[in-house]
């Protein structure tokens, strides 16, 4: 598990390989994905999961287990924690201050150009006034993600384009999502996954699992 501090009262959490497939989506052996979220709840506690749609539809949630359609979850309850899951994509943990609002986005390509980060931030601020803080999960990143020279333009206009470790177009997720954290304080965990054996990538191994990004209340 990577750990990163993401405000005074949250943590970001990231599951890597040895937490299995955390994905219902992708799972081969439905038992396992069961088993694989409980370890988790486990070690985490109560867990909120959506199905990611590469929209820009985030919603507050305050029950645990599966609560439908959406590419961002806040959860505004002490007890429950929100689960972005990925491989590839890029998972952005939100928190504010007290770590009492915490927010878990998933950022593609279609959800970078459309907006689903101030989207989140929207929706976050609604509930809090304090300062809201981020860490930027591993995904795949700009040397490594190829696209067409159509997509990587699309993404210039939300900063995101870029080019690959050979030299075609590509698309940097996290230069997009920095760019569009306006007003909060982040870091970023400089993992690519398509690079890391520690994480899946579906671009790397096609047929593969989801990793989970978590962001946890930091009770004393
Ligand atoms: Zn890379």
């Amino acid at each position: 598990m990577l750990r990163r501090r993401i405000s005074p009262g949250a943590i970001a959490c990231f599951t890597t390989r040895e937490w299995g497939n955390l994905a219902s989506q992708v799972a081969h052996d439905p038992a396992e994905l069961v088993a694989n979220r409980a370890r988790l709840t486990a070690e985490l506690g109560e867990l909120a999961w959506m199905t990611e749609v590469h929209g820009t539809n985030v919603i507050v949630v305050d029950e645990p287990g599966e609560r439908g359609d959406a590419d961002g979850l806040v959860v505004h309850a002490p007890g429950l924690s929100p689960a972005v899951i990925m491989a590839d994509c890029l998972p952005l943990l939100l928190a504010n201050e007290t770590g009492s609002v915490r927010a878990a986005v998933h950022i593609g390509r279609r959800g970078l150009v459309d907006g689903v980060v101030p989207e989140a931030l929207r929706v976050i601020r609604e509930l809090t006034d304090e300062q809201v803080y981020g860490v930027i999960g591993p995904s795949i990143c700009g040397g490594c993600y190829e696209v067409s020279a159509e997509l990587s333009e699309e993404a210039a206009a939300v900063h995101g384009a870029a080019t690959t470790r050979w030299g075609t177009p590509s698309i940097d997720l996290a230069a997009g999502v920095r760019n569009q954290l306006d007003g909060v304080s982040y870091s970023e965990i400089d993992i690519c996954t398509f690079e890391s054996e520690q994480l899946f990538s579906y671009r790397r191994d096609a047929v593969t699992g989801r990793f989970a990004g978590i962001a946890v209340l930091d009770t004393p």
